[in-house]
């Protein structure tokens, strides 16, 4: 109950992806009564039954346990759930266009359209898609005309910073609360809503709509950049001898830099930085921000070219060519401790070799059935040892913890020749080079 004694606000989620369910899942432990909406069945029949449909470590845990409680529910029928709620989340997907660097809008759209057409009773929208700056503004335009006469309805926007990987964490206690375009009301509304993490000190910073839109997608930009400056900064280093990984360190006492995101290698991927400064792009050059357009156009070239480098050097490494070459490729998701290989570089890599005609023997810890429905075409192995065994280069693709500590001398022992090019600096180099390893990277040196 909240402190007037009015009911605490009942919750909807449209879209039940890695952003709403972990929301959905998020909103049933701070308390409230959650349900969760979707148009594709089967993820809703498995996030019924506890199960999640990809891989983020205690995000199970955490359906399982408030389905059980009964505080979490999903559902394909958005008119039931709005009817039932208060709050409606629309955390649904905004992926690039197909043949444009645009978002595709058209989901977000719906889904406000839904929840607006089945409101019974007031309601608060709250959107937390990554969006292109004014759409919030748009989707107003939306709900005002959808919403049936007589009802009350508010559209704010709350972006979400979460992290793959660390998507349960951040969301029960994110860095930051963003929320622009609320009105008093709204405001106390959602106030109520991320009571547990505010009253934990979480930052808020209430705004416009335009620039809570801002504030995600410049987020993400900036770190697609400080990964692109350093990946840059590794091809000189690559031709002066120097190395890139003490250099980073180097850089990253500087509090006014800091360390993460410094890592040079193989660049960014997955389901949010890459369409997002493509998205960042081309709104930029839609309403004439032509600043942003340029950097974000260098930033994305970086990125896409250090897939290059790799494949450049699995070739060179391969005496010229990879043809019928064995090649072990470990890791395959975009990025530890997760399933997701939407735009890895990892997979990008190992599919490129194969079309080069290399035998391609893929492994990752997590990411297998989601790569393989992507790329049925490769050869998947069921452990790193397995995937090693024999080949005549190993690439690193994907810095888990299982492929850091594995044991190089073990390693030695199955492999064909003794090569790996370690396409995300994370190897001990000392201990493989130790065990007979030659260890090739983006920008140090080989070592001896
Ligand atoms: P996703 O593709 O995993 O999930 C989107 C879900 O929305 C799908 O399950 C889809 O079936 C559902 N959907 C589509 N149209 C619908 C409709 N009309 N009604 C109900 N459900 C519908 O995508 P995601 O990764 O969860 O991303 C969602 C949004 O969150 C995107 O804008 C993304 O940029 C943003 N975001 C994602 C992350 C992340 O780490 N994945 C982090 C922050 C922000």
């Amino acid at each position: 109950k909240s402190a007037d004694s009015r009911p605490a606000p009942v919750i909807s989620v449209i879209g039940t992806g890695y952003l709403g369910a972990t929301h959905a899942a998020a909103m049933a432990e701070m308390g409230f009564e959650t349900i969760g909406v979707d148009v594709d069945p089967a993820k809703l029949a498995a996030l019924s039954a506890g199960q999640v449909p990809f891989y983020e470590p205690g995000l199970p845990e955490l359906i399982t346990k408030h389905v059980a409680s009964g505080k979490l529910r999903f559902t394909a029928d958005i008119a039931s759930a709005v009817a039932a709620a208060d709050v409606h989340f629309v955390c649904v997907g905004t992926p690039q266009k197909a043949g444009s660097h645009a978002a595709n809008l058209a989901y977000v759209e719906s889904a406000t359209r839904g929840v607006a057409e089945n409101l019974t009773h007031p309601g608060l929208i709250v959107g937390k898609s990554t969006v292109p700056v004014g759409t919030a503004a748009r989707l107003r335009g939306i709900v005002s005309e959808f919403t049936p006469a007589g009802i009350d309805a508010e559209l704010i926007w709350n972006p979400e910073f979460l992290r793959e990987g660390k998507a349960v964490e951040d969301t029960l206690h994110p860095d930051r609360l963003v929320w622009g375009g609320a009105s008093e009301a709204a405001d106390a509304v959602i106030r109520e809503v991320y009571a547990a993490p505010i009253s934990e000190g979480t930052p808020v910073i209430t705004t416009d709509l335009a620039t809570a839109e801002l504030v995600k997608v410049s987020a993400n930009a900036f770190l697609a950049t400080k990964i692109s400056f350093i990946n840059a900064i590794s091809e000189m280093c690559a031709i002066a001898g120097a190395d890139v990984t003490t250099l980073a360190d180097a850089l990253g006492h500087d509090a006014r830099i800091g360390r993460k995101f410094l890592n040079a290698g193989l660049g960014f991927g997955g389901g949010c930085l890459p369409k997002d400064i493509r998205a960042l792009m081309h709104r930029a050059n839609e309403i004439g921000a032509g600043r942003v357009v340029g950097l974000m156009q260098q930033v994305d070239e970086i990125n896409m070219g250090q897939r290059q480098r790799v494949i450049d050097m699995a070739i060179e490494s391969a005496g010229g060519s990879v043809l019928n070459r064995r090649i072990a490729v470990v890791g395959a998701a975009f990025k530890p401790l997760t399933d997701d290989v939407r735009d890895s570089p990892a997979l990008n890599v190992a599919a490129a070799l194969h079309l080069r005609g290399a035998q391609v023997t893929l492994w990752d810890p997590e990411a297998m059935e989601t790569a393989r429905r992507s790329f049925p075409t490769l050869t998947y192995a069921g452990s790193m040892t397995e995937a090693i065994e024999g080949a005549d280069l190993v690439l690193v693709l994907t810095e888990w913890d299982e492929v850091v500590e594995a044991d190089p001398v073990a390693l030695a022992a199955v492999v064909g020749q003794r090569v790996v090019i370690d396409a995300r600096n994370c190897l001990p180099t000392g201990r493989w080079v130790g065990a007979g390893w030659t260890v090739r990277s983006l920008g140090r040196p080989t070592p001896v």
